[in-house]
């Protein structure tokens, strides 16, 4: 209830989620509901994260949740098609490998093109070598920032998987499941947006490392199995119809004791040069609204 009432997370930041949820929730509750929920996010940074994260969490939290029909891609495609209407040119595909200031112009070589203004939105450490003209002090700021990454199969399945039709199930990794979440896609939005197949996410935070990331989608397949058979008995490998693996370094930003004043700034040193990224979001958890907040408060800093 404090957690819901206070807007004084400048001072829960002080201290480790660990210790307050141990001193306040009780070493019960703690142990049974928050620290797994901790561990499955963070896992050796558990201990680690400030209580003003957890605040965050729970402070802004609605029952409410909301869907683009169509999905993300279907999202993203429209929004560029509008932007395209309106001459802003998008290049997929291009992987940028350096931003440099060019001392004749004045203004920043991206892979050798010049601009007047750059924003970047990649993580804090591909930031650091895509630049690494930065100053000592940012460049330092920037590869102090912690994270964790992510492994997420989607698969399309004949049948539907959660039989009482559940949509979220937050999974007990310490009791050996595989994975963190577990998400039957199609028992919130229907199952005929997607061709009548049944579409289930399994995915989890792990830190870089991890044998996931070394794993092929197949061996992956094989390691969730049995997690799978023990949602629904009944399941069975030939419902698989189709598998999708992402996996990812930067997933998530681990924010530590007094993490605000770790922040990087969205206008660097170097004129011109601008940053925003997930890490820069705070206190509150990232996610696709606070990225269009924070691309907005880049875009105003940049006319
Ligand atoms: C597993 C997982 C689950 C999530 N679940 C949710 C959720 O349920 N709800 C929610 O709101 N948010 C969720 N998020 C968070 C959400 O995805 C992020 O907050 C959001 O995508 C951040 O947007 P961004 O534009 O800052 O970064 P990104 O979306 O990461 O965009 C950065 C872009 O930079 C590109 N890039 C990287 N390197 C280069 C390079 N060298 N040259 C050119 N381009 C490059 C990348 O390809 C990428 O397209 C989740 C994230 C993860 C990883």
């Amino acid at each position: 209830m404090f957690l819901r009432i206070t807007k004084n997370w400048q001072a829960l930041e002080k201290v480790t989620a660990h210790e307050w949820m141990l001193k306040y929730a009780g070493k019960q509750v703690y142990e049974q509901m928050w620290q797994p929920l901790l561990i499955g996010k963070f896992a050796s940074f558990y201990k680690d994260v400030n209580m003003a994260w957890l605040w965050a969490r729970m402070h802004a939290r609605t029952t409410r949740l909301g869907t683009f029909e169509g999905g993300f891609q279907k999202f993203a495609d429209l929004f560029a098609e509008k932007l395209r209407e309106k001459g802003v040119e998008i290049r997929l595909g291009m992987s940028i490998k350096s931003i440099k200031k060019d001392q004749a112009s004045g203004r920043l070589s991206v892979d050798g093109e010049l601009f007047d203004k750059v924003l970047v939105t990649t993580s804090p450490n591909l930031m650091a070598k895509l630049c690494p003209e930065l100053p000592e002090s940012y460049l330092k700021g920037l590869l102090e920032l912690k994270s964790m990454g992510a492994v997420v199969m989607t698969l399309s399945l004949k049948h539907s998987l959660s039989k009482d039709g559940y949509y979220w199930f937050n999974v007990p990794k310490e009791e050996g499941y595989p994975f963190l979440a577990l998400v039957e896609h199609t028992n919130f939005v229907s199952k005929e947006n997607f061709g009548g197949d049944h579409i289930v996410y399994a995915g989890d935070y792990l830190e870089l490392g991890h044998e996931y990331f070394d794993m092929t989608d197949e061996q992956l397949l094989e390691r969730f199995i049995p997690a799978f058979e023990k949602f629904n008995p009944e399941f069975k490998r030939d419902w698989v119809k189709k598998i999708w693996v992402h996996k990812t370094n930067y997933a998530q930003p681990v924010p530590l004791v007094g993490h605000s004043k770790n922040i990087p700034a969205i206008q660097t040193p170097i004129e011109g040069l601008y940053f925003a990224s997930m890490s820069q979001v705070y206190p509150w958890d990232r996610g696709t609204n606070f990225a269009v907040e924070i691309g907005r408060k880049a875009a105003r800093l940049m006319k």
